[in-house]
Formats: C-alpha cells, structure tokens, sequence
C-alpha cells in the first residue's frame, strides 16, 4: 500500500497537464482516504476545484469530478455526514453515467449502502451492495465483486439471516482463495467462522478460524488477529472452555493499540472480564470490568458502559453482595434507554436528512426536464423566428424588385415621350412664329395654349427622369462656387407673380447674407429651393408669410455632418405636417391627406403634385453630402402652425 501511495505522489509531482494532475489528486485521496482521511479530503476538494475549472462538458474533467465526488462522498461517509456522502455519491454516479465512466460506480454504490445500513435501512443496504457487485463484476473487478459479496454478507448478519450470511462468506472465500487475497482470506475465514458458530457447527467453526489465524499471524496483520482471536474465544466460551476463552481474549487484547483503537480494546477488555466470570472468578473478572467501564467512559463508548454495568452485576451476583449487583442492573437499564432513544433520536434525524436529500435529487431531476423543456422550446422558438426572418427578407427583396421596375418603367416611359414632345414643341415654336398665324388673335392664344401645355409636361418629364436618376445613384453634380442668398433672391423673384396672387409675404432674412460662398451645382440646387418656396405658398394660406434664414451649421454629436457646413431654413405660416409624417413626406409617392386633391397647379392652395418634389429635393441635397428634413408642430387647418424645413450644405465638396 505505502509503495503504491509513494508511486502516486511520484506521478502528481510530475504531473505536467491538468488532467494529470487531477488524475493523480483522486488516486492519491482514493489511495489515503482510510489511512489519513484528513489528507484525502484536502486532495479530493482540490481535485474538485481543478476539474470545475477546466471545461466542465469536456471528459477527462468530467471523470475528475466525478471521481473526486466519489471520494468526497466515502470521507463524508466517515465523519457521518449522511446526506453530504449521499449527494456527492449520486452526482458522482450522475456524471459517471454521463462520461461513461464505470470505475467509480461499485465505490459510490458502496459508500450508499454502507450509508443506509448506518441508518439501519437494512434492505437498501442490500441492494446497493448487490449492485456494487454488479458493477464489479461487468469491469472485471473480481476483488471488488467479493468485497461487495462481504458486505452482502454482513447485512444478513445484522439481518440474523446466519445461513445466508454463511453462504457469502463462502463464496467471497472462494473468490479470495482463488486470488491469493491473503488480508481477504483471512477476514472471510472469520466471517464463515463467526457464521457456523452461530448456526450451531462448532467444530467447523473452530477448524475455518484456525485456518484464519494461522495466515493472519503468518500476515503480522494485528488487525486480522485480533478479530479472529475473538471470534475463537467466543467459540470456545460458547462451548464452555473459558480458560482458552481467556487465552484468545488475553492475546486479542496484547494485539491493540489501546489508544489508537480504543473501541477495540474496550470490547476486548469486557470479553476477558466475561471468560473470567465463567471460570468461576468474579473478582479477577470484576478488575477487568472496572478497567473496561473506566476506559469506556473516558472514549464515551455508550454501548459498552451499559454492557460493562450488566457484566459486574453478574460478577456482584456471584459474589453474593447484591446491593451493588442490583446498583449496576439498574445503572445498565438506565443508561442502556437512553442509549437507545439517543441512538433512535438519532436515526430519525438521519432518516429525515435522507429523506431530504432524496426529496433534493428528485427536484434536481425535475428541474433539469423543465430545463430540457425549456431548451427545446427555445430552439423551436429561434427556428420560428429564423423562418421569420427569412420571410421578411425575401419580401423585402421582393418590394426591392418591384420598386426597381416601376423606377426603369418611368425612366423608359420619360425617354420615349420626352421625342414627339421635343417634336411637338418644335413645332409650336414654328406655328407661334409664322407671320401669317401671329396675325390672327384666336390662332395666337391656341398656339400659345400648346407650348404652354408642352412645357409644363416637359417639366413634368424632367422631374420623373431626376427622380429615376436619384433612385439609380446616377445623379451627378457639378459644384462650383455660389453665394447662396444670390441664388435665392434669384428664385424669389421668379415667384413673384405666385406670392402676390396669394397675397403671401416672402421674408429673406439678413443672416442669408452673412454665409459664405458655397460650393453647389446651381441647378441642382435651385431645384431644391424652388421647390421648397413652392410648396411653402402651396400649403400656406393666402396672406402668410414665408422666411428664409441660414446661420453656420451648429454640429451636433448625432448627426453626421462636416463640421464647416451652413444651415438653410425655410420655414412657413401654413396647415403644417404631422411629426409622424414629418419622414414620410421625404420619400417619393408620399402625399398627406387625400390624393384625389392632385392638381397641377403650382401654388394653389393645398393643391397636390405628384409627390415627387421633396424626394428629389432631398436626393439632391444628399448628392452634395447634406441632410435635408422638415419639422412641424401638427397639422392643423384653423390654427396653422406652420412647418420648417431645413437644408444643410458642407461649404466645401470633396
Ligand atoms: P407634391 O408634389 O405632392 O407637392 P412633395 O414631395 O413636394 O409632393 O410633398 C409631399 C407632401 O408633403 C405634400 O403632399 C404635402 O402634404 C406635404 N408638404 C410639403 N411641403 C409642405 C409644407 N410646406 N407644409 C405642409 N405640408 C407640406
């Protein structure tokens, strides 16, 4: 054993990767864990610690766990901690499973049904027993399979079952015999012994447990001696030989180490007491009962103070003083209830503990299929929106090609009239020219009716064919420089007769004045304002008033701007427009209010164009890097509050 710890403790010094060094951790607490429990703890929690943090999902740290699980669940057995030992066990079992991982199962399946004979659940006991064999023997593990089938058989000990308890015996011995296990041999002669003893088969008691001593004292194994040298002398006590009773006794007791296995030594020191009372001798056994209750009391052995009690009254009896016979009768009673109900007490409270840890992995068990329930419902969830997703994009892709025809279909529809109209007007020009026609009045009006109409479609025309270039981003722009408030006093006054018809007043503010000099396409950019004051007359009412105004465009963080731009505002005194509109009215097709009111007129009142202006506006203003956009407080037809509109300009093209 010593060699195989110091071979380990080799391996985890040159432990070079994690998972080795976990290996070795869990070796060493498995290999330490009777000797030094303290020292198998510490190792086993530190091999715990390692493998939480590797990758938990990944094997060899998953084996970690489990293994140091495993040990942790034997110590907690140790130190009583039923519930402790218990859960460790079952997760150690748990990840087993999981990591396919079948060593650590017959030991957690062994510290389970030591757990359950501690809480005298008797028949559980048995079970995990029978399966700690079962695993054993799938691995292969015969010694392990025969230890398992000792424990079997020392649950039908507890069980009184003394022919089954025989019949294991008999068959880990075999096993034993079979592997040349010599410490095993031994402790299984005992066992077959101590049961045929039991059965009444004396002499084939006597016989296994000479067997048994013989190799225990070959071993130099006190341990093996000493429980075979008691089980001889109850034999030979049982058969009324209680001087070799006492001889077994005597030297059972020589073999302990009083103060490492105080309860041994008690149980030894209360048998010489009990051969020497058959023999006849109440005062030497008396000495020896005194010897044993002092030491009892001293370790708190409960069980064998009461048994120490009964014993003297015995020895009190024989001797005839029966005041203290009767004294020690009534001090075994009374000690020996409550023993018994500490001891009931306890099992209950260890009952209640596990039934609380069973109670725990059930939950555990719960929660993880909610988790699982959970986690499916999550992936159908994620497809679902994936599915989504992938159907609003095509739609969008769909709309996309849709608006792509409609534009090449106005853009093709613009060509092809923009030819019998160039041919048309050509010859309008002709007829408003022909000396003949100017001479007559009627023919003068009629001709000028043409190329009025013909111009008016040919703008319409341009207007469609900007708009086809802005949606295609083939509008071009040549920028040079220009004073902008020129190029609005330029606009106005081509509005004139507009305004007067309204009654409106146009404002152009002195801070026009101030801006500096921009670089801009001029017409480009002369449609933009023109259409600006133009809709600003159409939707105000006769009478307002119309400004316009600039100043150095303030940056904002928001908004992504050069820094050295200036700032256009056209604001009006008319209906205004819903701040939810305020973006909509920017695309092209987008009118407010009822489209039915479409009117060709220019600057009627709320008279509706084709809902082109704003859109090519802006997609001229975004040609030269500016932003465009409108703001308003409402749309309200008696209480007009107006709108503005807002053009900014870098003053420099790159
Ligand atoms: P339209 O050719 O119909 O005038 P626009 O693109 O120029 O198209 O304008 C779109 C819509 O924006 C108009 O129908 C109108 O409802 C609204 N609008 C434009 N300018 C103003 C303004 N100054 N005041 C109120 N509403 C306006």
């Amino acid at each position: 054993m010593s060699a195989s710890v110091e071979d380990i403790e080799l391996h985890l010094n040159q432990a070079e990767t994690q998972v080795e060094r976990i290996n070795a951790l869990n070796a060493l607490a498995y290999a330490v864990n009777r000797s030094d429990p303290k020292r198998a703890l510490m190792l086993a929690e530190q091999a715990q610690q390692l493998s939480k943090e590797g990758d938990f999902v990944e094997n060899p740290y998953k084996k970690g766990l489990a293994e140091s699980m495993r040990t942790l669940g034997m110590l907690k057995m140790y130190e009583g901690e039923y519930d402790q030992a218990m859960l460790a066990c079952s997760v150690a079992l748990d990840l087993a499973e999981d990591a396919g991982l079948q060593e650590v199962k017959p030991s957690a399946y062994n510290t389970i049904a030591t757990v359950y004979r501690q809480l005298g659940d008797l028949s559980t006991s048995l079970e995990y027993f029978v399966k700690q064999q079962l695993a054993s023997e799938q691995l292969g593990d015969r010694l392990d399979a025969a230890k398992a089938t000792v424990g079997i058989g020392v649950i039908y000990f507890d069980m009184e079952d003394y022919a089954k308890f025989l019949d294991s015996s008999e068959q880990s011995l075999a096993i034993f015999r079979e592997l040349e296990e010599k410490y095993w041999i031994s402790l299984a002669l005992n066992n077959t012994s101590f049961a045929l003893f039991k059965l009444g088969r004396q002499s084939e008691a006597l016989q296994r447990g000479q067997e048994g001593l013989e190799i225990s004292r070959a071993m130099n194994d006190p341990r093996g001696l000493r429980r075979i040298l008691t089980t001889l002398g109850e034999i030979h006590l049982d058969l009324g030989e209680a001087q070799k009773a006492l001889e077994y006794f005597t030297d059972a007791l020589a073999q302990v180490q009083i103060a490492e296995e105080p309860d041994l030594a008690n149980d030894a020191l209360m048998l010489v007491g009990q051969a020497y009372i058959r023999l006849g001798q109440p005062d030497l056994a008396r000495q020896q009962l005194l010897d044993a209750l002092k030491h009892a009391s001293r370790y708190k052995l409960r069980r064998n103070m009461y048994d120490c009690h009964r014993l003297l009254s015995e020895t009190y009896k024989e001797s005839g003083n029966y005041s203290e016979a009767l004294k020690h009768y009534e001090l075994y009673h009374s000690i020996k209830e409550s023993v018994f109900s500490e001891e009931n007490a306890q099992k209950l409270q260890n009952l209640e503990v596990l039934h609380r840890t069973q109670k725990a992995l059930q939950d555990a068990e719960y929660f993880s299929k909610q988790y699982e329930k959970s986690r499916q419902f999550n992936e159908q969830l994620e497809s679902e929106v994936q599915k989504r997703t992938e159907d609003l994009r095509a739609a969008y892709e769909q709309l996309e090609r849709l608006d792509r025809t409609k534009s090449n279909f106005i853009s093709v529809t613009a060509h092809e009239l923009r030819t019998p109209l160039t041919v048309m007007k050509g010859y309008a020009q002709m007829l408003s020219t022909d000396p003949i026609l100017s001479e007559n009045q009627k023919y003068k009006e009629l001709t000028s009716g043409i190329i009025k109409g013909s111009d008016r479609l040919d703008e319409i025309i341009q207007t469609m064919l900007l708009m086809a270039k802005i949606d295609g981003k083939a509008l071009e722009v040549f920028p040079e420089p220009q004073d902008i408030s020129d190029l609005i006093f330029g606009i106005a006054s081509g509005l004139g007769v507009a305004l007067r018809g309204r009654e409106q007043r146009l404002v152009i503010d002195e801070s026009l004045r101030k801006l500096p000099a921009i670089q801009v396409d001029r017409t480009a950019i002369a449609i933009v304002f023109t259409k600006l004051i133009e809709n600003a007359i159409k939707y105000t009412p006769d009478g307002g008033v119309i400004t316009i105004s600039g100043s150095a465009w303030q940056p904002a963080p928001a908004v992504d701007l050069p820094d050295n731009s200036i700032e256009i505002v056209v604001s009006d005194t008319g209906i205004g427009i819903d701040p939810e509109d305020c973006e909509l009215i920017l695309t092209k097709f987008y009118q407010t209010g009822d489209a039915l009111r479409h009117s060709s007129g220019k600057v009627k009142f709320k008279g509706g164009g084709p809902g082109l202006g704003l859109a090519i506006a802006r997609g001229i203003v975004e040609a030269h890097q500016g932003k465009l956009w409108a703001e308003s407080k409402g749309h309200d037809e008696k209480n007009y509050p107006g709108s503005q509109f807002h053009v900014v300009l870098p003053v420099k093209q790159s």
